[in-house]
């Protein structure tokens, strides 16, 4: 497998093509970045972090029967997956409310959700992401009716699922996002699945272990990811460098 080029980079991952058409290496930086740039910093061990708990969730997954994008872990902090076309809408599943659904509703963070709320949000960075509803997608051609039925019994597959492995380790499941790709036809879970991408409280002490700590200045950002890691699979992550964020 060559590396050929890079075909997309965001907050926290670089995506390189490679000599297969079919497959792309993600690659997990440690660059941290909230509120649309204007903070940015570095998680250290945050790529390496991500990238065990992403090869130990969608293994799970896949296990559990839901296909995705993740074929194997390559390195510390990269893993190869099938080269999908992302569907550009962002899928929200909140479990209880926090975040911009706090904002929206005017309900406090932490307050209980009668059931669990699905959003969906273009991924389009130039006009902020904006919350849309089914119909504006098909309207827009972004999704069929079918391809959004598909994404969403994933997201609350995948929600029942990790709901479960993390409340026992005493680990709230917040809320998450997740995105999807077409593969040869079907539609299938891609991106990552991570504490940049999810909100995870401590059940106890309802601490956040995720990328709020980043975000609202909360301290220790590392370790809280360290302990997610720890508690999820087992692994204690050696002393981490800072890392240059460029592929090895
Ligand atoms: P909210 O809409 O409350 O800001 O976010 C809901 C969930 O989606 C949270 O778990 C949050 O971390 C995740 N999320 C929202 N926007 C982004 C984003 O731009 N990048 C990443 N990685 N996660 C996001």
């Amino acid at each position: 497998m060559g590396i050929t080029k890079v075909i997309a980079e965001g907050k926290g991952k670089r995506i390189y093509a490679t000599d297969n058409p079919d497959e792309a290496v993600v690659y997990f930086k440690d660059e941290a970045i909230a509120f649309r740039g204007l903070k940015i910093g570095r998680i250290i061990g945050k790529g390496e972090i991500n990238n065990l708990l992403c090869e130990y969730i969608f293994t799970l997954l896949q296990q559990k029967g839901i296909p995705n994008h993740f074929l194997h872990r390559i390195n510390d902090r990269s893993m190869l997956v099938l080269r999908v076309d992302i569907i550009p809408v962002v899928i929200k599943v909140r479990n209880i409310v926090a975040g911009s659904l706090a904002q929206r509703i005017g309900y406090p963070e932490g307050a209980r959700l009668k059931n669990t709320v699905i959003e969906y949000c273009l991924k389009d960075k130039t006009i902020d992401d904006p919350l849309v509803n089914q119909t504006h997608i098909t309207a827009m051609g972004i999704a069929t009716a079918q391809e959004l039925r598909a994404m969403e019994e994933i997201s609350l597959k995948v929600n029942s699922i990790l709901t479960d492995i993390l409340s026992d380790i005493n680990i709230e499941l917040i809320d998450f996002k997740l995105e999807f790709g077409r593969f040869h036809g079907d539609v299938l879970l891609s991106d990552e699945i991570s504490p940049d991408t999810c909100r995870f409280w401590d059940a106890s002490t309802h601490e956040p272990l995720d990328i709020d700590r980043f975000r609202r200045d909360l301290g220790d950002v590392e370790g809280a990811y360290r302990e997610v890691l720890h508690s999820m699979t087992g692994y204690v992550l050696k002393n981490s460098e800072d890392n240059t964020d460029e592929i090895r």
